[in-house]
Order: structure tokens, then C-alpha cells, then sequence
């Protein structure tokens, strides 16, 4: 497809609101925007309000680094306004998804937002696996970013100027937006650091190594990782030692995804006496967490409470 071609179709995509009357001026452009993240999706909406129609390609429950993406939802992103990602290597199937879809959004072009590219990234010395390995491996630094409740300043300024871009004439209405966000966000921060003020420098061991940037900023250590590397299981040697070094070390909590191996899990917290606490790493990947702020609220009510029992 032609540039001219791409462009027609990103515009077909804006959805025209009728205004409130005669004088209340042109009407409302709504922006059809796809997020690969429901975490991603309950961002852009804060910020775009009424002014976006959000669609997330991952469902919450799912490993987000192995997606099929569906014959739909290639052509809602190859109609959307804007294409709002992850990036690093977290989303290989995205990739694939675009390099077979004309009129895609290009990476890097403007209707594209590698939020990646707005924080500062976690474990960007680890060494890349060769890339059949594993199906996801981390190698540009730790994607799960958005688990750092801190990270959302600079994502939701990332969307908002985005968003700017695609409608000027609706900046005062993101800015307005993504303030009020940040008010909620702030709040959440005290409540959320009340809540795990007493267990400052609690030693977790995590399934995948989705949890860096929420234990840093709440001053909990994450003392190993089951799997070796990231997306690859452990061999029973290395389980076996990983236990032992959890019962010297006194590790009482094992964090696990919603899509960890329930018998892993119930063997390792078996074996190292440790309890295993399920926290969601996606918004929606609980009815409780139903956007941004509320997966923290979950995050640190279940985190707290195992931590608490553990004691
Ligand atoms: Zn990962």
C-alpha cells in the first residue's frame, strides 16, 4: 500500500462525535488506538478519555510474550490512528504481526509509540540468549516496566503528546486528563507505600522475572528467579538448588503469574516452605483490577498480606 494509501485508511479511523450544538464547534474527533497491553490500554484512556477507543491485542491472563494475534485484530491495526507497544523484544509476535500487514503502523513512524522508549529500563547488561533459546528473553533490558507505578509519569506524558499529535485542538483535554491521573496516582503511591513500609527489604523469589521494577520501587529484593533465563524452564538440578538456597537464605514468599506451572508452583513453595502469592501483572488479569491503579491496589493488598502471614 501506498503512503498516500496508509494515510487515508488511519484517517478513516477517527471516528467524528457529534457536537453538544451549532455553536459548540466542529465535532469531537474520537482516535481508534491499539495497545498491545491492557495495562497499555487503561493508560492511553485515562489520558484520552472520551477522545480514544482503545483496543488491546494480549489478553490479561495470557503469557504476554506468546500471543496469536487474531485475522481481527490485524485490521484493527492496520486501521488504527495509533499503535501504543511495549517494545523491547516483549511483544516478538507484534513483529511478526506487522511485517506480513500492509499499512501498518511503522515502527518508530507516527503512528507508532514504543513506550520503552519514555522510562528508564532495569537489567540492560543481561546477555541475549541466542534467539531460538527461548521465545522471549529479555535481552535489551527488562520489559515489565508499567509494574513500576513511578513509570507512569513519563508513559501517560509519552501518550499524551502522541495523542496531541493526532488532534491538536484536544491538548487541554489530555493535559486536563492525565493531571487528574496523576493525582490518583500520587495518592496511590502513599497508600501504596504505607502498605509495604514494614516489609522493606523482604526477600522474594519471582516464577518469570516480571516483578524488577516493582520491588525496587517498593524496597523489597527479589532474591532469585525460577526460571534460569527468562522463558526458559529450570532443570530439576538447578530447582533443586534454587530450594536449598531458599531455605538458607529464609525466602517466605514465591511470586507467581497467573500463567506459571500450578504444580511448579506448589512444588517449590512445598519443598522451601516459602508461601506462593499470585500476583497479576496485567490490568484485568483479576475482575479486582479492573484498571492501572486498581492492579496496584491488588498488587500490594495480596503481596502484603502473604508477606505479613510469612513473617
Ligand atoms: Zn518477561
Amino acid at each position: 500500500m501506498t503512503r498516500a494509501g496508509a494515510a487515508l485508511l488511519a484517517l478513516a479511523s477517527l471516528v467524528l462525535l457529534p457536537a453538544g450544538g451549532a455553536a459548540a464547534g466542529p465535532p469531537a474527533i474520537v482516535l481508534a488506538v491499539v495497545t498491545t497491553s491492557s495495562d497499555l490500554k487503561s493508560l492511553v484512556e485515562a489520558v484520552g478519555g472520551d477522545r480514544v477507543s482503545v483496543d488491546s491485542l494480549a489478553p490479561p491472563l495470557q503469557d504476554p510474550h506468546a500471543i496469536d494475534v487474531k485475522p481481527g485484530q490485524l485490521a484493527q491495526i492496520r486501521s488504527a490512528a495509533l499503535l501504543v507497544r511495549v517494545g523491547l523484544d516483549h511483544e516478538p509476535w507484534l513483529r511478526r504481526a506487522l511485517a506480513a500487514l500492509e499499512g501498518a503502523p511503522a515502527p518508530g513512524g507516527p503512528r507508532d509509540l514504543d513506550l520503552s522508549r519514555s522510562v528508564t529500563l532495569l537489567q540492560t547488561e543481561t546477555p541475549r540468549l541466542r534467539a531460538d533459546a527461548a521465545p522471549h528473553v529479555h535481552g535489551f533490558g527488562n520489559p515489565h516496566y508499567w509494574l513500576d507505578p513511578e513509570n507512569a509519569r513519563p508513559m501517560t506524558a509519552a501518550i499524551a503528546a502522541a495523542l496531541t499529535r493526532l488532534d491538536p485542538s484536544a491538548r487541554p483535554r489530555f493535559e486536563a486528563q492525565r493531571r487528574r491521573f496523576l493525582e490518583r496516582l500520587d495518592a496511590g503511591l502513599l497508600r501504596w507505600r504505607a502498605a509495604l513500609a514494614s516489609h522493606r527489604g523482604a526477600r522474594l523469589v519471582t516464577m518469570h522475572d516480571t516483578w524488577p521494577y516493582f520491588a525496587a520501587r517498593f524496597g523489597l529484593a527479589i532474591a532469585a528467579t525460577v526460571e534460569p533465563a527468562p522463558g526458559v524452564p529450570p532443570s530439576p538440578a538447578a530447582l533443586g538448588s534454587l530450594i536449598e538456597r531458599m531455605r538458607a537464605a529464609g525466602v517466605r514468599v514465591l511470586v507467581a503469574e497467573p500463567y506459571a506451572d500450578p504444580s511448579l508452583v506448589h512444588a517449590i513453595a512445598a519443598r522451601s516452605g516459602a508461601r506462593a502469592v499470585a500476583l497479576v501483572p496485567s490490568v484485568g488479569g483479576d475482575p479486582q483490577a479492573g484498571d492501572y491503579l486498581a492492579l496496584f491496589d491488588v498488587n500490594v493488598e495480596r503481596l502484603a498480606a502473604a508477606l505479613d502471614a510469612a513473617r
